[in-house]
Protein backbone atom coordinates (compact mmCIF):
# COMPACT_ATOMS: atom_id res chain seq x y z
CA UNK A 1 0.00 0.00 0.00
CA UNK A 2 1.56 3.39 -0.97
CA UNK A 3 1.55 6.18 1.82
CA UNK A 4 -0.43 9.35 0.98
CA UNK A 5 1.29 12.91 1.97
CA UNK A 6 -0.53 16.20 1.81
CA UNK A 7 1.30 18.29 -0.03
CA UNK A 8 0.15 22.35 -0.02
CA UNK A 9 -3.89 21.34 -0.64
CA UNK A 10 -3.31 18.04 -1.99
CA UNK A 11 -3.18 14.39 -1.12
CA UNK A 12 -0.62 12.48 -3.30
CA UNK A 13 1.32 8.67 -3.48
CA UNK A 14 4.60 9.23 -0.97
CA UNK A 15 6.43 8.62 -4.13
CA UNK A 16 4.94 11.64 -5.99
CA UNK A 17 4.56 14.24 -3.72
CA UNK A 18 7.42 17.11 -3.70
CA UNK A 19 8.14 20.38 -2.78
CA UNK A 20 9.76 23.64 -4.78
CA UNK A 21 13.78 23.60 -5.01
CA UNK A 22 13.24 27.11 -3.90
CA UNK A 23 10.75 26.46 -0.61
CA UNK A 24 12.37 27.92 2.04
CA UNK A 25 12.34 24.90 4.28
CA UNK A 26 15.11 23.11 1.75
CA UNK A 27 17.31 26.88 1.24
CA UNK A 28 17.08 27.79 4.87
CA UNK A 29 15.35 25.31 7.37
CA UNK A 30 13.28 28.34 7.61
CA UNK A 31 10.33 26.60 9.25
CA UNK A 32 8.54 24.29 11.98
CA UNK A 33 7.26 20.97 12.73
CA UNK A 34 4.95 19.31 14.81
CA UNK A 35 4.94 15.42 15.72
CA UNK A 36 1.82 13.67 17.61
CA UNK A 37 1.16 10.17 18.62
CA UNK A 38 -1.28 7.92 16.76
CA UNK A 39 -3.02 5.30 19.43
CA UNK A 40 -5.62 3.40 17.88
CA UNK A 41 -6.10 5.44 15.12
CA UNK A 42 -6.53 8.71 17.08
CA UNK A 43 -4.42 11.89 17.45
CA UNK A 44 -3.17 12.40 20.79
CA UNK A 45 -3.06 15.77 22.61
CA UNK A 46 -3.99 17.56 18.99
CA UNK A 47 -4.87 20.75 21.42
CA UNK A 48 -1.62 21.16 22.79
CA UNK A 49 0.61 20.41 19.99
CA UNK A 50 -1.55 23.14 18.07
CA UNK A 51 -0.94 25.80 20.81
CA UNK A 52 2.97 24.56 20.87
CA UNK A 53 2.51 25.06 16.44
CA UNK A 54 0.89 28.55 16.84
CA UNK A 55 3.59 29.89 19.25
CA UNK A 56 6.29 28.62 16.55
CA UNK A 57 5.16 30.59 13.90
CA UNK A 58 4.18 33.03 15.98
CA UNK A 59 8.08 33.11 17.03
CA UNK A 60 8.89 33.15 13.33
CA UNK A 61 6.58 35.30 12.01
CA UNK A 62 5.26 32.67 9.91
CA UNK A 63 1.26 32.44 8.88
CA UNK A 64 -0.77 30.00 9.36
CA UNK A 65 -1.72 28.45 5.91
CA UNK A 66 -4.86 27.62 6.87
CA UNK A 67 -7.32 27.62 10.21
CA UNK A 68 -6.72 25.39 12.65
CA UNK A 69 -9.64 23.68 12.54
CA UNK A 70 -9.05 23.00 8.57
CA UNK A 71 -5.57 21.95 9.41
CA UNK A 72 -6.75 19.45 12.11
CA UNK A 73 -9.04 18.20 9.37
CA UNK A 74 -6.10 17.39 7.49
CA UNK A 75 -3.94 15.85 10.16
CA UNK A 76 -7.29 13.39 10.63
CA UNK A 77 -7.42 12.94 6.95
CA UNK A 78 -3.60 11.98 6.55
CA UNK A 79 -4.49 9.23 9.03
CA UNK A 80 -7.34 8.15 7.86
CA UNK A 81 -5.81 7.49 4.50
CA UNK A 82 -2.44 6.12 5.53
CA UNK A 83 -4.54 3.14 7.61
CA UNK A 84 -2.39 4.31 10.56
CA UNK A 85 -3.65 2.85 13.77
CA UNK A 86 -0.64 3.22 15.99
CA UNK A 87 1.98 5.38 14.87
CA UNK A 88 2.90 9.59 14.32
CA UNK A 89 1.61 12.22 12.25
CA UNK A 90 4.11 14.71 11.29
CA UNK A 91 3.14 17.90 10.06
CA UNK A 92 5.78 20.68 9.07
CA UNK A 93 5.15 24.75 7.89
CA UNK A 94 7.55 26.42 6.16
CA UNK A 95 7.53 30.03 5.04
CA UNK A 96 6.85 29.32 1.68
CA UNK A 97 8.88 29.32 -1.69
CA UNK A 98 10.55 32.46 -3.08
CA UNK A 99 13.59 33.50 -5.48
CA UNK A 100 16.54 32.32 -2.22
CA UNK A 101 17.15 35.92 -0.50
CA UNK A 102 17.67 35.50 3.30
CA UNK A 103 15.02 38.41 4.09
CA UNK A 104 11.33 37.64 4.41
CA UNK A 105 9.71 36.80 1.08
CA UNK A 106 7.13 38.83 -0.19
CA UNK A 107 3.86 39.16 2.16
CA UNK A 108 1.73 37.63 -0.77
CA UNK A 109 3.71 34.32 -0.48
CA UNK A 110 1.76 31.39 0.88
CA UNK A 111 3.58 29.15 3.73
CA UNK A 112 3.66 25.28 2.66
CA UNK A 113 2.33 22.82 4.30
CA UNK A 114 3.42 19.42 4.13
CA UNK A 115 1.65 16.81 6.70
CA UNK A 116 2.86 12.61 6.39
CA UNK A 117 1.74 9.39 8.72
CA UNK A 118 3.15 6.23 9.51
CA UNK A 119 2.82 3.65 10.98
CA UNK A 120 5.05 2.24 14.34
CA UNK A 121 6.08 -1.28 15.70
CA UNK A 122 4.18 -1.08 19.09
CA UNK A 123 6.02 -4.56 20.42
CA UNK A 124 9.28 -3.01 19.49
CA UNK A 125 8.64 0.12 21.38
CA UNK A 126 7.35 -1.85 24.59
CA UNK A 127 10.52 -4.07 24.36
CA UNK A 128 12.87 -0.82 24.44
CA UNK A 129 10.53 0.53 27.38
CA UNK A 130 10.89 -3.10 29.38
CA UNK A 131 14.81 -3.23 28.57
CA UNK A 132 15.50 0.68 29.01
CA UNK A 133 17.94 2.96 26.69
CA UNK A 134 21.55 3.76 26.78
CA UNK A 135 22.20 7.49 26.23
CA UNK A 136 25.55 9.22 25.68
CA UNK A 137 26.07 12.89 26.73
CA UNK A 138 27.11 15.75 24.36
CA UNK A 139 28.18 19.48 24.44
CA UNK A 140 25.06 21.14 24.10
CA UNK A 141 25.98 22.98 20.15
CA UNK A 142 22.25 24.71 19.87
CA UNK A 143 21.44 27.94 18.87
CA UNK A 144 19.90 29.59 22.28
CA UNK A 145 15.77 29.79 20.58
CA UNK A 146 15.26 25.83 21.57
CA UNK A 147 11.77 26.50 22.54
CA UNK A 148 10.93 26.93 18.90
CA UNK A 149 10.27 23.82 17.51
CA UNK A 150 12.11 24.49 14.21
CA UNK A 151 12.80 22.13 11.27
CA UNK A 152 16.55 23.53 11.61
CA UNK A 153 17.33 19.69 13.68
CA UNK A 154 21.11 19.48 11.93
CA UNK A 155 22.53 19.91 15.41
CA UNK A 156 19.99 17.24 16.95
CA UNK A 157 21.31 15.06 13.80
CA UNK A 158 24.87 15.73 14.62
CA UNK A 159 24.09 14.66 18.32
CA UNK A 160 22.34 11.22 17.75
CA UNK A 161 25.01 10.34 15.60
CA UNK A 162 27.47 10.56 17.87
CA UNK A 163 24.82 8.76 20.09
CA UNK A 164 24.96 6.00 17.94
CA UNK A 165 28.52 5.36 17.29
CA UNK A 166 28.79 5.30 21.11
CA UNK A 167 26.03 2.70 20.82
CA UNK A 168 23.54 4.92 22.69
CA UNK A 169 20.22 5.58 22.05
CA UNK A 170 19.68 8.85 22.75
CA UNK A 171 22.57 12.25 23.07
CA UNK A 172 21.83 14.19 26.61
CA UNK A 173 23.01 17.10 25.77
CA UNK A 174 25.36 19.35 28.59
CA UNK A 175 25.81 22.92 29.04
CA UNK A 176 28.69 25.32 29.39
CA UNK A 177 27.26 24.84 32.92
CA UNK A 178 27.59 21.00 33.30
CA UNK A 179 23.79 20.82 33.29
CA UNK A 180 21.94 18.58 31.32
CA UNK A 181 19.64 21.12 28.95
CA UNK A 182 17.45 17.63 27.31
CA UNK A 183 17.50 14.78 24.72
CA UNK A 184 18.11 15.20 21.15
CA UNK A 185 15.00 14.47 20.43
CA UNK A 186 13.34 14.16 24.27
CA UNK A 187 13.24 15.70 27.54
CA UNK A 188 15.59 14.78 30.28
CA UNK A 189 14.16 13.27 33.74
CA UNK A 190 15.67 11.96 36.91
CA UNK A 191 13.92 10.20 40.14
CA UNK A 192 16.08 10.92 42.87
CA UNK A 193 16.42 7.94 45.83
CA UNK A 194 13.70 10.25 48.25
CA UNK A 195 11.68 9.37 45.16
CA UNK A 196 11.35 12.79 43.58
CA UNK A 197 11.02 13.64 40.41
CA UNK A 198 13.19 15.96 37.97
CA UNK A 199 13.35 18.10 35.17
CA UNK A 200 14.71 21.03 34.25
CA UNK A 201 11.82 24.11 33.81
CA UNK A 202 10.83 24.91 30.51
CA UNK A 203 11.52 28.47 30.97
CA UNK A 204 14.66 28.62 29.14
CA UNK A 205 17.05 25.69 27.53
CA UNK A 206 14.81 23.40 26.38
CA UNK A 207 11.57 22.53 24.18
CA UNK A 208 8.69 22.81 26.10
CA UNK A 209 7.42 18.70 25.38
CA UNK A 210 3.80 18.69 25.19
CA UNK A 211 4.63 14.51 26.72
CA UNK A 212 6.30 16.69 29.56
CA UNK A 213 3.40 18.99 30.05
CA UNK A 214 0.99 15.83 30.48
CA UNK A 215 3.45 14.09 32.46
CA UNK A 216 3.49 17.29 34.61
CA UNK A 217 -0.42 16.76 35.35
CA UNK A 218 -0.19 13.10 35.74
CA UNK A 219 2.82 13.18 38.56
CA UNK A 220 0.10 15.89 40.47
CA UNK A 221 -2.37 13.89 40.51
CA UNK A 222 0.01 10.65 41.74
CA UNK A 223 1.04 12.79 44.06
CA UNK A 224 4.48 12.38 43.10
CA UNK A 225 6.84 15.21 44.24
CA UNK A 226 8.26 17.30 41.26
CA UNK A 227 11.36 19.36 40.60
CA UNK A 228 11.68 21.81 37.99
CA UNK A 229 15.41 22.44 38.19
CA UNK A 230 18.85 21.34 36.09
CA UNK A 231 20.57 18.34 36.81
CA UNK A 232 24.01 16.96 35.91
CA UNK A 233 25.33 13.77 34.05
CA UNK A 234 26.94 13.26 37.59
CA UNK A 235 23.55 13.70 39.74
CA UNK A 236 21.75 11.46 37.07
CA UNK A 237 23.88 8.60 37.44
CA UNK A 238 23.35 8.38 41.12
CA UNK A 239 20.17 8.50 40.87
CA UNK A 240 17.52 6.00 41.20
CA UNK A 241 16.18 6.21 37.36
CA UNK A 242 16.21 8.38 34.69
CA UNK A 243 13.85 8.34 31.93
CA UNK A 244 13.19 10.53 28.74
CA UNK A 245 9.90 11.81 27.43
CA UNK A 246 8.70 12.31 23.66
CA UNK A 247 5.37 11.90 22.12
CA UNK A 248 5.88 8.69 20.56
CA UNK A 249 8.22 7.50 23.19
CA UNK A 250 6.07 8.59 26.11
CA UNK A 251 8.18 7.70 29.16
CA UNK A 252 11.32 5.53 28.10
CA UNK A 253 13.71 4.58 30.63
CA UNK A 254 17.02 5.30 30.62
CA UNK A 255 19.33 2.78 32.33
CA UNK A 256 22.53 3.79 31.15
CA UNK A 257 24.76 7.16 30.81
CA UNK A 258 27.73 7.01 29.26
CA UNK A 259 27.77 3.32 29.88
CA UNK A 260 27.36 4.10 33.48
CA UNK A 261 24.20 1.85 34.74
CA UNK A 262 21.46 4.09 36.84
CA UNK A 263 19.96 2.57 40.21
CA UNK A 264 20.31 -1.13 39.21
CA UNK A 265 21.12 -1.04 35.34
CA UNK A 266 17.20 -1.69 34.83
CA UNK A 267 13.82 0.38 34.04
CA UNK A 268 13.07 1.48 37.41
CA UNK A 269 9.47 1.27 39.18
CA UNK A 270 8.54 5.11 38.84
CA UNK A 271 9.30 5.32 35.32
CA UNK A 272 7.43 2.16 34.55
CA UNK A 273 4.41 3.21 36.31
CA UNK A 274 4.13 6.70 34.73
CA UNK A 275 4.33 5.04 31.30
CA UNK A 276 1.48 2.76 31.88
CA UNK A 277 -0.41 5.60 33.00
CA UNK A 278 0.60 8.12 30.90
CA UNK A 279 -2.46 8.35 28.57
CA UNK A 280 -4.81 9.10 31.72
CA UNK A 281 -4.29 13.01 31.13
CA UNK A 282 -3.78 12.70 27.31
CA UNK A 283 -6.44 13.67 24.88
CA UNK A 284 -7.85 11.61 21.97
CA UNK A 285 -9.14 13.20 19.15
N1 LIG B 1 13.01 18.21 23.10
C1 LIG B 1 13.35 18.12 21.81
C2 LIG B 1 14.62 18.77 21.34
C3 LIG B 1 12.51 17.44 20.90
O1 LIG B 1 12.85 17.38 19.60
C4 LIG B 1 11.34 16.82 21.39
C5 LIG B 1 10.45 16.09 20.48
O2 LIG B 1 10.70 15.91 19.33
C6 LIG B 1 11.03 16.93 22.74
C7 LIG B 1 11.88 17.64 23.59
C8 LIG B 1 9.79 16.30 23.31
O3 LIG B 1 8.64 16.99 22.89
P1 LIG B 1 7.22 16.27 22.82
O4 LIG B 1 6.99 15.67 24.16
O5 LIG B 1 6.28 17.37 22.52
O6 LIG B 1 7.31 15.26 21.74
Amino acid sequence: MSRIAYVNGQYRPLRDASVNIEDRGYQFADGVYEVCEVRGGRIVDVPRHMARLQRSLRELRIAMPMSLAALTVVLHEVVARNHVHYGLVYLQITRGVARRDHVFPAPGVRPSLVVTARSLNFEKNQLSASRGIAVATVPENRWPRVDIKTVALLPNVLARQTAREQGAYEAWYVGADGFVTEGSASNAWIVTHAGVVVTRSAERGILAGVTRAVLINLLADLQIKLEERPFTPEEACGAAEAFVTAATQLVMPVVTIDGKPIGDGAPGPVARRLREEFHRFSEFS
